[in-house]
């Protein structure tokens, strides 16, 4: 089965990825944050919003982080048929292909939706699935200090760590804890054992 959790225990690695962006602000702070401790991570964007900011999708991919395709418009409901599955994911997958020119090889559904359909949809168009094995709740807007315990808690080799870069539909709604928490993960790591990668690197795939 194509889905993934987390990357091999023995593995010296962790990833940090942000789903829903891009975002028109919270996306140039992480990208200047994750630079400055020369850092790559892992972006899933609708295509929804992909298409509004090419720009931002450009400069991701070029600094060298990786893109995954979270669907068109993040699934606008949950029981969609197979057709309509299709639809929403393989035109955000053409929407970001078409963007970074490069292949996009990883699927992570909204809300961790997944169905028997989502396999075969994501087997036709050559997707993996990724889920994730830490859950930061970064989106419940609770303090920063409170999702950094709960994250420096559960993190360990292999974990795949959900943020997100901002809400897929209310560009409105502050994102700084987030930015706060990576700021502060990234800091600590500096002196961990494992370190930050991609989920391709995190899980040994080779593109
Ligand atoms: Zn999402």
């Amino acid at each position: 089965m194509n889905i993934y959790f987390k990357g091999p225990s023995e593995t010296n690695t962790f990833a940090i990825t942000f789903d829903d962006g891009p975002h028109c602000n919270n996306t140039p702070r992480l990208l200047k944050l994750l630079s400055d401790f020369n850092t790559k991570a892992t972006f899933f964007m609708t295509g929804n919003n992909a298409s509004k900011n090419k720009a931002l999708v450009r400069d991701v991919s070029q600094q060298g982080h990786l893109i995954g395709n979270h669907s068109l418009n993040h699934l606008k409901k949950i029981s969609l048929s197979p057709q309509e599955l299709m639809h929403e994911i393989k035109t955000a997958k053409d929407i970001l292909e078409d963007i970074i020119s490069k292949p996009v090889t990883l699927y992570r559904p909204p809300y961790g939706f997944i169905s028997p359909f989502l396999f075969s949809v994501c087997q036709k168009l050559d997707l993996r699935i990724i889920l994730w094995s830490l859950q930061t709740h970064d989106y419940c807007r609770e303090n920063y200090q409170i999702i950094i315990k709960r994250t420096m808690k559960k993190i360990k080799a292999g974990s795949i760590i959900l943020f997100h870069e901002g809400h897929f539909n209310d560009v409105s709604l502050d994102y700084s804890n987030t930015i706060e928490t990576v700021r502060f993960i990234l800091d600590k790591s500096l002196s961990m054992k494992i370190r930050p990668a991609t989920v391709n690197q995190v899980l040994e795939f080779k593109d």
